[in-house]
């Protein structure tokens, strides 16, 4: 991924997003998954990264069917997007199904309630969206619990009513030897047999390495498009779509003795120069990654010291000539050599929360996904 070329004139950080990584990460894990058909979830914008940019690249390379959280996520998507599919996981709001309608929108059903009035609402009109039937397995989260099958079965209107697919989502899939995947996909093929045949939807991005007996005939897939690895602890297959770089502020020398940042955390055993960019935890560098990790100016790895402040964050550079460290000088703080995984470990979270908390005031730019 090239560097930001013409530095617009601003001293907040460049995020840049390239599209094409995302188009290649969903085409790696389709055929992860054997060629299983893939859906894309753009939920929280896309994870942070847009999800109508995402999507409309997603979209040019085939993909037919997206998922959001929220009918407000779905309305902005349909208006960027007319063709796709359009999945609301957190389901049909009470008086919006004539809303589901226009827009084409289609409901995962989570509860006898939603499931009811959906099939009084769609039965016998023509343009009601196909419908999804969420059961939970094992979360208990979200979905309807297995024993109620028979009664949403039962329910006026369910064989007459357009069914999109059948799904469910695992609790573990992220930990492959974990008890309760086999039990949630047991669970899963067992309400199954409960059903007319409906196809059916088991994993997200970690449940595609779960293997075939996982895939059925959909997978959706969110966090790995993004460059999440999918299996924690083994190598990552998926490519990094996200550059965060930022440009140095400001540099000091600080004595031995010295402090840096709040609370005076750092105190440096000798003499050093400090850094400082324009990132902080209002941007989503979590202030617990404080004194956590190194950045690159240069390709050279320089030591986070200090606690991140609201607004910046200091690095030292003592081991780069001053010519290296000038104000304006890129730091390198997220991509390939330092992942968001690789920063939500020093964080004591996890990368889909680092992606999630980009920061509103970054400097974004799209590359690629011109297909
Ligand atoms: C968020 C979500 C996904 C995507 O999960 P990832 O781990 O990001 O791939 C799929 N299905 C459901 C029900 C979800 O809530």
């Amino acid at each position: 991924m090239p560097a930001i070329d013409a530095a617009p004139a601003t001293d907040a950080a460049f995020l840049t997003i390239d599209l094409d990584a995302v188009v290649e990460n969903w085409r790696r894990l389709g055929a992860a998954a054997g060629g299983t058909a893939i859906a894309a979830v753009v939920k929280a914008d896309g994870y942070g990264l847009g999800a109508i940019p995402v999507a409309r690249a997603l979209a040019a390379a085939g993909c037919r069917c997206f998922f959001v959280a929220h009918v407000e996520e779905a309305l902005a998507l349909r208006a960027a997007l007319a063709a796709p599919e359009i999945a609301v996981l957190n389901g049909c709001p009470d008086g919006a199904a004539a809303l589901f309608a226009e827009e084409r929108l289609s409901p995962v059903l989570n509860d006898l309630g939603r499931l009811a009035a959906w099939l009084g609402f769609a039965a016998g009109r023509a343009d009601a969206p196909p419908a999804i039937l969420h059961v939970d397995t094992g979360m208990n989260r979200l979905g309807l619990p297995p024993e109620e099958v028979g009664a949403a079965r039962a329910l006026a209107g369910f064989a007459a009513c357009r069914w999109r697919n059948l799904m469910s989502h695992l609790a573990c899939a992220d930990e492959p030897d974990h008890p309760l995947n086999e039990t949630q996909r047991r669970r899963f093929e067992r309400v199954r047999g409960q059903l007319p045949p409906l196809p059916a939807s088991l994993a997200a991005s970690s449940g595609i390495f779960l293997g075939r007996p996982y895939w059925f005939d959909e997978v959706r897939p969110g966090a790995a498009l993004y460059g999440i690895a999918p299996q924690p602890g083994q190598p990552n297959p998926l490519a990094q779509p996200l550059r965060l770089q930022a440009k140095i502020l400001q540099v000091r020398r600080v004595d031995r003795g010295g402090s840096v940042g709040y609370g005076a955390a750092h105190k440096l055993a000798g003499s050093t120069k400090i850094a400082t960019i324009a990132i902080g935890y209002a941007d989503g560098y979590l202030r617990a990654a404080s004194a956590r990790g190194a950045l690159r100016v240069a390709g050279v790895a320089v030591p986070v010291v200090g606690r991140v402040s609201m607004d910046l964050i200091t690095l030292d550079v003592g081991a780069l000539p001053d010519a290296a460290v000038a104000p304006g000088a890129l730091v390198d703080v997220l991509g390939p050599q330092r992942t968001p995984d690789d920063l939500a470990h020093d964080a004591g979270t996890i990368g889909y929360e680092i992606l999630t908390s980009l920061g509103a005031r970054y400097h974004r730019r799209y590359i690629g996904g011109t297909a």
